[in-house]
């Protein structure tokens, strides 16, 4: 991002969040598609549309316990003249009928068994009387009556699913029964994550005066997961530019992409950028937002390098600002931002007059649309703020208040009843 930057208030000379995050796609490939089992295909998008090779259903089926008979045969049976039939043999589920129909002839037929061939309905049971190898059948069934026909749901060169589709539960089944066990979508990102800091330790450790618990490593670990990632938890890395490089390095051939966090900004021990600045593999720049103002983005290696400052609400931000719609296009998604609602702000929300604000706020619907309530204060450090809200207010640069009662745009990353 070779942009001068400034340090102001007033947001001269940072970049735009939109134009970060454009620069941030444009650098972004979906990645290349794979035939996965539907297992792992399950929320990936198809890159080709997968056409039919068989009709569906397979064969033409009966959709009731009763004897598959020529329709001609009892055209004119009732209640009071049955046609006599001879009962040649038996159709059962996940077999061959044992006989065919001839002429005056019968199949006794379970429901989802084979028509047999020289049949074209089914007579139910109820309207039969069995005698030794005769059947009495007292009611006329015209032809396809009670037959389930061959291709009735799908025809042989028929769209199953669509390219660029998302495959759902319904979709699976589809796929499944269709006899596409492993259709080309494209995988979900395996995405190597990692904490820097000399002052951090594992959430299951005991701090000395100082430390302080990863946090980052678990909100990335969760934001990938919702996003449809894997998320490879690489741990916590000092401060030192060279077990930094030589980390990153020795997860480079699994991982898809890299998401860091800390270390981005100017002060010296900032080891994101002492490891990978000079290299020129990652640009360091400010955005024109808060929280989140430093960001590095660069590729290792071919593969994309998000530097996400420290702040665990920066981070949380910076996620859904710029990771998040990369990992989607990633994925091959089209869609790549939150769904947004206007709602009414509740209090007061001031922010830096040349900077993209994200208020964090709990939006709840009410008898007269949306409501806005901000979680807390501003600090990007408070991040009980984040995980009691369920949106991002959006105030744009160029707006130091927002009021109370004015309307805001709020980006939703979860629903109102999560
Ligand atoms: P930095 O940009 O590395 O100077 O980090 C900014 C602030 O975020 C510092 O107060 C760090 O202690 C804090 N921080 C950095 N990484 C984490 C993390 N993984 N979990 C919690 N806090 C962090
Ligand atoms: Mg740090």
């Amino acid at each position: 991002m070779a942009r001068a930057v400034h340090d102001h208030d007033s947001g001269e000379g940072l970049v735009p969040v939109d134009e970060a995050r454009e620069r941030v796609l444009a650098a972004i490939d979906p990645l290349p598609p794979l035939a996965l089992p539907l297992t792992d295909a399950f929320g990936c998008v198809v890159v080709q549309d997968q056409v039919a090779r068989f009709d569906l259903p397979e064969f033409p089926s009966s959709g009731m316990d009763g004897f598959a008979v020529r329709a001609a045969d009892v055209a004119d049976a009732g209640p009071d003249a049955p046609a006599e039939l001879k009962v040649v043999g038996r159709a059962m589920i996940g077999h061959r009928p044992d006989a065919t129909v001839g002429a005056g002839e019968a199949v006794r037929i379970a429901t989802g068994a084979p028509i047999p061939a020289g049949a074209d309905a089914v007579v139910p049971i109820e309207n039969a009387e069995e005698a030794g190898d005769l059947v009495r059948l007292f009611e006329a069934a015209p032809e396809g009556r009670h037959v389930r026909p061959r291709g009735e749901d799908v025809r042989v060169g028929d769209v199953l699913v669509h390219a660029g589709k998302r495959l759902g539960a319904p979709e699976l089944g589809l796929l499944a029964n269709a006899g596409v066990p492993h259709p080309l979508v494209r995988p979900r990102p395996r995405v190597v994550v990692l904490s820097t800091g000399d002052e951090l330790i594992p959430p299951t450790d005991d701090p000395d005066f100082g430390q302080v618990r990863d946090a980052n490593a678990y909100t990335i670990f969760g934001a990938l997961r919702e996003a449809g990632a894997m998320p490879v938890l690489a741990g916590i890395v000092r401060d030192e530019p060279e077990s930094l490089k030589e980390t990153v390095l020795n997860y480079e051939p699994q991982a898809d992409a890299f998401v860091s966090s800390g270390g981005v900004s100017v002060g010296e021990r900032d080891v994101v950028k002492a490891a990978f600045f000079r290299r020129g593999d990652i640009d360091f720049y400010r955005v024109a937002m808060q929280p989140g103002m430093p960001q590095g983005f660069g590729q290792i290696e071919g593969k994309p390098f998000f530097g996400l400052p420290g702040n665990p609400v920066s981070v949380f931000v910076s996620f859904e600002v710029f990771v998040r719609p990369a990992i989607l296009k990633m994925m091959g998604r089209t869609t790549l931002g939150r769904p947004e609602v206007t709602a009414r702000l509740t209090e007061e929300v001031r922010g830096p007059q040349g900077k993209t604000q994200f208020a964090r706020v709990e939006v709840a619907r009410g008898p007269d649309g949306w409501v806005a309530t901000p979680t807390g204060g501003r600090g990007s450090n408070l991040i009980s703020t984040i995980a009691r809200a369920n949106g991002l207010a959006v105030i744009p640069a160029g707006i130091a208040s927002a009021p109370a009662g004015g309307e805001v745009k709020v980006m939703l990353f979860r629903s109102s009843e999560d």
